[in-house]
């Protein structure tokens, strides 16, 4: 078989679990040169369309709006194996805390008062894209094949996954999973 087609996406979420697949530095480029394409990657790769298929997605990041879905559900229709990369993507993480609240209370809190927003804000009569009124991890949305939490998981992590993918083996995971300074 040649080299496995990756792509990757963000969802609602801080682009901190692309930056651990950044943080593999040589075994990214070594992964690239000997096991996977990369088809499909806004911080690596000038694509805009979401590829027809690929072997493996890796998405991070919850779904908090009609786009998340969008993208999530295409994603899953044209890979293979889903990977939920984070525990946003897992659990709903940081963003998940959203749903402490009512979806207008936060966009009145956004808008008009916090600190730094003068007393005139307005909440916007349309946001695009729509937003939910709560948020969700991907599992509740689509199948997903694995789930790698950690905030961010670590760049090796992510990387033994992918790997055990392609090996066709369970992955061999820490069982502690955060990034440590
Ligand atoms: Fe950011 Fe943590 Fe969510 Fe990853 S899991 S997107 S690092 S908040």
């Amino acid at each position: 078989m040649g080299k496995a087609t990756i792509a990757t996406a963000q969802l609602s979420s801080c682009v901190g679990c692309h930056v651990s697949l950044l943080d593999l530095h040589e075994k990214l480029l070594d992964l690239l040169e000997d096991a996977i394409e990369i088809e499909y990657c806004y911080v690596l790769v000038d694509q805009k369309e979401i590829p027809e298929h690929v072997n493996v997605a890796v998405i991070e990041g919850s779904i908090r709006n009609e786009e998340d879905l969008e993208v999530a559900e295409e994603l899953r229709e044209a890979a293979d194996i889903v990977v939920a990369v984070g525990t946003c993507a897992c659990y709903g993480g940081v963003h998940g805390l959203a749903n402490l609240y009512q979806l207008d209370d936060i966009l009145e809190w956004v808008f008009k008062e916090t600190p730094t927003t003068d007393d005139e804000g307005e909440t916007p009569e349309e946001v695009v894209p729509e937003l939910f009124g709560y948020v969700r991890p991907l599992p509740e949305v689509i199948d997903v094949d694995y789930m790698l939490p950690g905030c961010p998981p670590k760049p090796e992590s992510i990387a033994e996954v992918i790997t055990a993918i392609l090996e066709d083996r369970e992955p061999e995971l820490p069982t502690t999973n955060l990034c440590e300074e």
